[in-house]
């Protein structure tokens, strides 16, 4: 038996921990007075508001699935939902003037276009459709020669062709990520994106293809707060195990044991921030990454908890630079529940970095589906933004300290964009390395 720290109580530290914890001593250090990091949902005003995104669950994987059924009741409160998304336009919105009064009619008292865009290339007027069908042959072309692009802005231009670049694909991302989509590598959102051919394109449109996303169609949703409720069950789990309200300050290691804020252990797991370790990690072994951890680009996200209109959609997405915010979720549209039951339909209006409350207003007096404020939280860290040598150079750090018993697993430990189904996996995937490397 091991005595083992594990550093952070998100979805990925509270996986580690519980993966651990029969076999081994175990203590979870979380820096605030609540678990659950990104996943979590709070109430106001009696409805649920998730602080940063909803945490659906999309392309969950059996790992995954079959570690949430060692928990919860996967029964009948974890429902399958439909994503029913739309891209909303209006006119003047899209960045490019030649796209204004792009529809042949009003699609719907926003003018949305069903998402994935792609399959509703025949809702475009004419002009703009001759331009899609001559970019979707040069796709068509370029499929043969096999090269796979590296970075984001090549990706969705040799995917989906320059003129749905311009009108979505460009506008849409560089609005999330706050950066340049040409020096974005595509591997960081690897199993994010929707991949179809050519041919599946123009089959869609030519049978107006009802099914929705090729990729992350459908997704799982605790109709009790979403992951909250798995963020309750393990807490609950994991009992006076889990230090809230305590942030490490100091690692050190001697003797062969690790020192962390002067309790002794044998091995770490590190869930928390990347960008903290060379101030807290006292030893040589970190000194080399030191100005590269430095430099690493990272976003928040502002989330703002809004009584909306009724509607039909999960999430809209808003490309046009006339809204600063990038999506609205309708959260109430997952389950009544989350309106506390009521008649109210509420949902979060995201902006990506920070925006005083009132820009927030201000922004929301010109949005669709009459947002009402509720309340806002901004969160500092929520997009780890990966250059071209992030994973090589985290996959060095992680092979550096690994042999001497310190593991690192996480969205920001690891600098990557994990949803929370690939956080759980991951964190089981560590968990069962330090089993097989350290034969304990
Ligand atoms: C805007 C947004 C929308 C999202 N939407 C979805 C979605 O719809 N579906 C989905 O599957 N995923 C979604 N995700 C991703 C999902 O939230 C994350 O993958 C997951 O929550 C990451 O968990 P984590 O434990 O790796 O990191 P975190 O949640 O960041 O946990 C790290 C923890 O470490 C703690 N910590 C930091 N420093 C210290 C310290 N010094 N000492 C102790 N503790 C410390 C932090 O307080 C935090 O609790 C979304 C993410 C964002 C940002």
């Amino acid at each position: 038996m091991s005595r083992i720290a594990i550093i952070g109580a998100g979805i990925s530290g509270l996986t580690a921990a519980k993966s651990l914890m029969d076999s081994h001593e175990i203590t979870v250090y979380e820096k605030s007075e609540t678990a659950g990091g990104l996943a979590q949902s709070v109430k106001a005003d009696g409805c649920v508001f998730h602080i940063c995104g909803a945490n659906s669950m999309k392309n969950i994987s059996e790992n995954t699935q079959k570690f949430i059924e060692g928990i919860i009741d996967f029964g009948d409160e974890i429902i399958e939902l439909k994503r029913n998304s739309a891209i909303l336009f209006e006119n003047g919105e899209v960045s490019k003037p030649e796209f204004h009064g792009m529809f042949k009619k009003k699609m719907t008292e926003i003018e949305g276009v069903p998402s994935p865009i792609e399959n509703h290339i025949y809702m475009f007027k004419p002009e703009i459709q001759r331009r899609i069908i001559a970019d979707i042959f040069r796709v068509k072309n370029r499929e043969k020669n096999k090269r796979t692009p590296k970075f984001l802005a090549t990706y969705f231009k040799a995917k989906f062709g320059q003129t749905l670049y311009n009108m979505y694909f460009g506008p849409y991302n560089e609005k999330v990520w706050h950066s340049d989509l040409r020096k974005i590598p595509l591997r960081w959102l690897e199993g994010r994106l929707s991949a179809p051919t050519a041919d599946q394109m123009i089959f869609a449109n030519f049978n107006h293809d009802k099914s929705k996303f090729l990729c992350e169609k459908t997704f799982l949703y605790d109709i009790n707060g979403g992951a909250q409720r798995l963020v309750n069950r393990l807490v609950e789990i994991l009992g006076d195990r889990l230090r809230l309200n305590h942030a490490v300050e100091c690692i050190e290691h001697s003797g062969g044991k690790w020192i962390v804020d002067g309790d002794k252990y044998d091995q770490i797991v590190y869930c928390a921030n990347l960008k903290l370790l060379p101030k807290i990690l006292h030893i040589n072994e970190i000194k080399p990454f030191g100005s590269y951890i430095d430099s690493l680009k990272y976003h928040g996200t502002t989330s703002v908890f809004c009584e909306l209109s009724k509607n039909p959609y999960t999430e809209i997405y808003l490309p046009g630079k006339e809204h600063r915010a990038h999506k609205i979720i309708c959260t109430g549209n997952f389950a009544d529940t989350n309106n506390n039951d009521t008649h109210k339909m509420t949902g979060t209006v995201e902006f990506t970095d920070y925006v005083s409350e009132d820009e927030i207003k201000e922004e929301l007096s010109r949005m669709p589906l009459n947002p009402i404020y509720i309340t806002h939280r901004y969160t500092e860290y929520t997009h780890a933004i990966q250059d071209i040598d992030t994973h090589e150079t985290v996959e060095k750090i992680k092979s550096t300290l690994r042999p001497m018993g310190f593991y690192m697993t996480g969205l920001f430990a690891e600098w990557v964009q994990y949803n929370v189904n690939q956080a759980i996996n991951a964190a089981i995937n560590t968990v069962e390395s330090m089993h097989n490397e350290l034969n304990i």
